[in-house]
């Protein structure tokens, strides 16, 4: 059943990519742009490696049976039954294959896929208590996207909520409290790392940043964005998949007005553009290939990008940033190509970056005007490592597959399931669904992918 799910999710990607095009036909000419330019003197001191070139190669790409996306991960990711591994956290290296002991250039790849806010509104929970044993399972929520995420090498998802124990009671709007149970569910779906720095982050104050990251990481997730002390605040996060290291930042607009209390600025990252910076040359530093800054930024509500939004978006791509992901909109907001000249990057290269501006909501009780859509975002990369030792980066494709909150009542109780749109118009197996449902999803799916592409037609 799964791997059959995994395969069909390869197809999919392809329909995901046939309805790319028109971005694919402009990267063409990106791509030959880009090629000229790493053939006019890219050069980078071996032996450090580090990204050099980001070159676009959508069209190249696109084959079905591509090894990123129709290989099971479950050799990767731990069973249902396993214990999660611990997460790894570190700034040193992996050694690599010796280049120096290879004549040609080879070639590693890895996806990363990325989900939008994951919210606990006090509905979404009394269908999930076992009264015997006196705990939550909120598995169910994510069954039907497992599947897919469980294809990707990094998995990414914003937690919305603190997560800070049962004795101060479990709350939604305004100030959130989830279960423990969720951080257990986040891991199950497949999300590996999760964006802790939001607006809602200090809801339960310092204290509960720390029992949320506490419970985070007892789950076996890798939590970045918001930490439990000055010197936790200083870790890299930086993971290695296939042989590609990417790093990870995270950082919000504020906090709903709760201060941060004096001494404890550690507790979550705000958005502040120099800090950024120096953040991801940081991470440059200890040799990622690849920096992910994911931004809790932008209005509520608001279906595009306002100006505030783009401009620092691209003012972190100059500096250096690869892939932007957005959240706290609540709804979907497009993804942009951003091309930054030599003239105006930071260290002299051309580069690209990718941003998706807003992932919208991934689990939560919000409905209508677009608030129960969202969105898994994919990025496959390649990573060419020469035999001198220079590497660089390619984006190779970029995948969309939105996502819906189905909800449905039972004995008074609201059961909630993400499905992913795409594939489940095209399977039609989840029993909940009715045509009544299916037409809508239809309707939404074609909604959202149009309105994803609204600043490529730009
Ligand atoms: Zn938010």
């Amino acid at each position: 059943m799964r791997r059959s799910r995994i395969a069909d999710y390869a197809q999919r990607h392809d329909a995901a990519l046939r309805h790319l095009w028109p971005l694919g036909e402009r990267i063409v000419s990106r791509l030959a742009a880009s090629r000229a330019r790493a053939a006019n003197g890219f050069v980078k001191r071996p032996p450090l490696i580090g990204i050099g070139l980001l070159a676009l190669s959508l069209l190249t790409a696109c084959t079905t049976d591509s090894p990123g996306l129709s290989k099971p991960s479950s050799e990767r990711l731990p069973s249902e039954s396993a214990p999660p591994s611990p997460p790894i956290q570190t700034a040193s290296r992996t050694p690599e294959p010796s280049a120096s002991a290879s004549s040609e250039p080879y070639t590693q790849e890895a996806t990363l896929l990325a989900v939008g806010d994951i919210m606990v509104h006090m509905p979404q929970l009394p269908a999930y208590y076992n009264k015997a044993g006196d705990r939550y399972d909120l598995r169910p929520w994510f069954s039907q996207v497992r599947p897919i995420l469980q294809t990707g090498d990094w998995v990414v998802g914003n937690l919305e909520t603190p997560i800070a124990g049962k004795d101060l009671k479990y709350t939604g709007y305004p100030r959130f409290n989830a279960p423990d149970e969720l951080a257990a569910a986040i891991r199950y779906s497949g999300i590996e790392l999760v964006s802790t720095a939001n607006n809602h982050t200090l809801d339960r104050g310092v204290p509960g940043v720390t029992r949320t990251l506490a419970a985070v990481r007892k789950a076996g997730l890798i939590p970045f964005g918001s930490s439990a002390s000055a010197t936790d605040q200083r870790r890299l996060v930086i993971e290695e998949r296939n042989g590609i290291r990417m790093g990870f930042l995270s950082y919000t607009y504020g906090t709903n007005g709760i201060p941060i209390p004096s001494g404890r600025a550690y507790a979550v990252n705000l958005i502040d553009p120099d800090t950024i910076k120096k953040d991801i040359a940081k991470l440059r530093q200890a040799d990622a290939d690849v920096v992910t800054v994911s931004l809790h930024f932008g209005v509520e509500y608001q279906r595009m990008p306002n100006q505030e939004q783009t401009k620092l978006v691209k003012e972190l791509i100059r500096s250096g940033a690869d892939i932007i992901l957005g959240s706290h909109p609540h709804v979907v907001q497009p993804y942009d190509m951003i091309e930054i000249s030599a003239a105006e990057s930071r260290d002299g290269k051309a580069r690209t970056g990718i941003v998706i501006y807003s992932l919208g909501n991934f689990i939560s009780n919000q409905t209508g005007s677009w608030k129960d859509v969202g969105l898994i975002f994919g990025v496959r990369m390649t990573k060419t490592t020469h035999p001198n030792g220079v590497s660089e980066i390619q984006w190779n494709e970029i995948t969309t597959e939105p996502t819906w909150v189905h909800i449905i009542e039972k004995q008074k109780k609201r059961h909630y399931t993400v499905i992913p749109l795409r594939s489940e118009l095209k399977q039609r197996s989840f029993a909940e669904l009715t045509a009544q449902d299916y037409a809508k999803m239809k309707t939404m799916l074609k909604g959202l992918d149009q309105h994803l592409q609204r600043l490529q037609a730009s």
